[in-house]
């Protein structure tokens, strides 16, 4: 196995987080002594590390806050990646937070929050040291959400689901409207990556301020 990164190691087309709770499955994902299966096809982080992603904004220390938890899929290994630092975990679905509080008892470093991305004051309590977002909302308004919690120094990782923004269009020309949006607000775009075959119409975006 090779390690990419602080706790991510690809095997051939595998891509494994060594678990902070070892043997422990999260959504049925494969476990391998100490190491838990990353499915690209359930987590846009792991395929865009499997793209070929360059940029290494996740390390042992990183304050993530993640917007769009979910059920914590994805929030589970980041938080095996920043196994000393911290995820703050915000949701506004009341259902998908039910089911990402268990998670979150069992892993130290995730705090819940049952919240709205729209709404960063909300939640600032949680947000002091915070160095890397992390945005999978699927919202028409996904940059707007995405500048307005981008008020630190750090890294900024957005997923764009094109079809949530529009139908009609062709993904190509909304990545880069998305992007020179994302831009006017003095981010920097250092990677897109776009996310086929794991998931269609999607690109991840890879941003620092
Ligand atoms: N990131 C998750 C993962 O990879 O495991 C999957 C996230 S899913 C594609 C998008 C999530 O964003 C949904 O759970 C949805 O309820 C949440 N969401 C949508 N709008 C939101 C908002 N304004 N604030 C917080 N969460 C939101």
């Amino acid at each position: 196995m090779k390690e990419l990164f602080h706790n991510v190691f690809r095997d051939g087309r595998r891509l494994y987080t060594v678990s902070l709770d070892p043997g422990q499955s999260v959504y049925g994902e494969k476990i391998r002594g100490k190491y838990r299966e990353w499915d690209p096809f359930r987590s846009k982080l792991a395929a865009a590390i499997l793209k070929g992603m360059k940029t290494k904004p996740l390390k042992a220390s990183s304050k993530v806050l993640y917007l769009g938890a979910a059920q914590g899929t994805t929030p589970s290994h980041v938080s095996d990646i920043a196994d000393r630092g911290l995820v703050v975990c915000v949701e506004i679905s009341q259902k998908a937070f039910e089911k990402l509080l268990p998670l979150c008892e069992r892993r130290e470093n995730m705090i819940p929050v049952l919240a709205d991305a729209n709404k960063p004051k909300e939640y600032a309590e949680y947000t002091t040291g915070i160095d890397v977002l992390y945005q999978d909302v699927a919202q028409p308004n996904q940059a707007a959400i995405f500048i307005r919690n981008f008020s630190f120094h750090g890294y900024g990782l957005l997923t764009i689901k094109a079809r949530s923004i529009d139908v009609a269009a062709r993904p190509k020309d909304i990545f880069k409207r998305e992007i020179s949006t994302i831009e006017g607000a003095g981010i920097k775009v250092l990677e897109v990556i776009p996310l086929e075959p794991f998931e269609k119409d999607h690109a991840m975006v890879v941003c620092k301020r």
